[in-house]
């Protein structure tokens, strides 16, 4: 195995079990080492720290595993086996819930790797070229799972690789074959375009705070923002909410939330779905037509460099959701920004609501669910926060 060796003193974040190597702590590099291959990390004065997937770029290797051991034959299957009994152990493998997170990143020891589970369907993608390489030894890992009845595995990392790598990856099922779609949460259904849709077809990340939308809706008039499946609208209805709107700007967002309204609710008229831009939608509602509103918009800061865009974006959607809301109402406020901290979304929501007047306040601080776990060495995997809000 081809090794780097590490600048003196640069050895202390995988001390602490941090999983990446960053391109500047790198002293030493064989010349002929290939991008995904596995590389052994030493530090200036000789001893083996680590072993991980190695990349062109600023991250420049993700680590797999800690210390001296070598790479075990069976390691993909091993960490997908401990992935598994997590999920099993957070209660989320049932025959009413067959939609999880499997595989969240670093905070399962994967770095590069992200799998959700849909029924018999495992999507995978890969953040990094030594994931995209082993693709196949980790596909037929997950279909060996005892227990998960996973049968099909779809590989979906065209937009995830680094495009530098020139890797091309091609979007296919690499086991298996497509055998439906419907997946359910928390006995809800829901048909998850993993082909067309966006990252693997669903946002499981909010399935508890779906959960948490549901015991609020009763009798209550409620708007959904950027819906896009239509997920809170549908556990809104089932909540026995008085009226439910959808919108989103993207037309296929919003077929795709009549089609979940209609699997679950059939031939029920409280609920309308609406193709617009969120903001001109809220500039044309009256004061007090909703009294439940969720804001889950897609990242305004995907970048640090567009953070203070980002933050202005935040506080002027939320600013004009305090506008309209009845006296009452309650907000599910979202940031999915990983650059944006939680102090700096709560404040650019302080900020909406002094300058809109309104008495706020906060009832629920909610993040990512305990399948998109955070490993507390590596602290930049908590990008979801949200705040539930009461608004006199
Ligand atoms: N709340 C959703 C996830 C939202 S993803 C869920 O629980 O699954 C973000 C959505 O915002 C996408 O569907 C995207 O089409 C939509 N979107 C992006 N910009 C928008 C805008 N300016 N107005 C309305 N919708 C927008």
């Amino acid at each position: 195995m081809k090794k780097i060796v590490l600048k003196n003193g640069k050895e202390e974040s995988i001390l602490r079990h941090h999983p990446w190597v960053f391109s500047g702590a790198i002293a030493k590099i064989e010349p002929e080492v290939q991008e995904g291959e596995l590389i052994e990390v030493f530090s200036s004065k000789g001893k083996k720290l680590a072993t991980g997937h190695y990349q062109i770029g600023s991250i420049a290797v993700r680590i797999l595993e800690f210390g001296e051991t070598t790479l075990q034959d069976n390691f993909y299957a091993a960490r997908l086996t401990s992935a598994f009994n997590l999920r099993k152990a957070l209660n989320l493998v049932r025959p009413d819930n067959n939609c999880y997170r499997l595989v969240h990143g670093e905070g399962d020891f994967l770095p590069g790797l992200v799998v959700d589970i849909y029924g018999n369907t495992a999507v995978m993608q890969a953040h990094s070229p030594g994931m995209h390489f082993e693709r196949m030894k980790i596909a037929e890992s997950l279909v060996s799972l005892p227990e998960a009845n996973i049968k099909n595995v779809y590989y979906k990392s065209d937009t995830t690789l680094p495009f530098k790598a020139n890797l091309d990856p091609v979007n296919d099922y690499i086991v298996g074959c497509y055998d439906g779609s419907l997946a359910l949460e928390n006995g809800l259904q829901f048909n998850i375009d993993w082909l067309k849709g966006q990252k693997t077809g669903f946002f499981i990340d909010q399935r508890e705070n779906r959960k948490l939308l549901e015991n609020f809706s009763k009798g209550r008039n409620v708007l959904n923002m950027f819906c896009y499946t239509g997920g809170f609208s549908v556990y809104a209805m089932r909540g026995d909410a008085e009226k439910v709107i959808s919108v989103d700007s993207s037309s296929k967002a919003i077929e795709l939330t009549e089609a979940n309204i209609n699997l679950n609710f059939p031939f029920d008229n409280r609920h309308v779905a609406v193709a617009e831009d969120a903001f001109k939608y809220l500039d044309s509602i009256g004061k007090d037509d909703f009294d439940l509103i969720i804001l889950d918009p897609p990242a305004f800061a995907k970048h640090r460099s567009a953070l203070k865009n980002g933050l202005i974006g935040y506080r002027k959607l939320n600013y004009k959701a305090f506008e309209k809301i009845r006296k009452g109402g309650i907000i599910f406020t979202f940031s999915c920004s990983q650059v944006v901290t939680k102090e700096m979304f709560r404040l650019a929501v302080f900020t909406a609501a002094s300058q809109s007047g309104r008495k706020v306040r906060i009832l629920h601080q909610l993040t990512q669910p305990a399948d998109h776990p955070v490993d507390i060495s590596h602290p930049e995997g908590e990008y979801l926060k949200g705040l539930v809000l009461y608004v006199e």
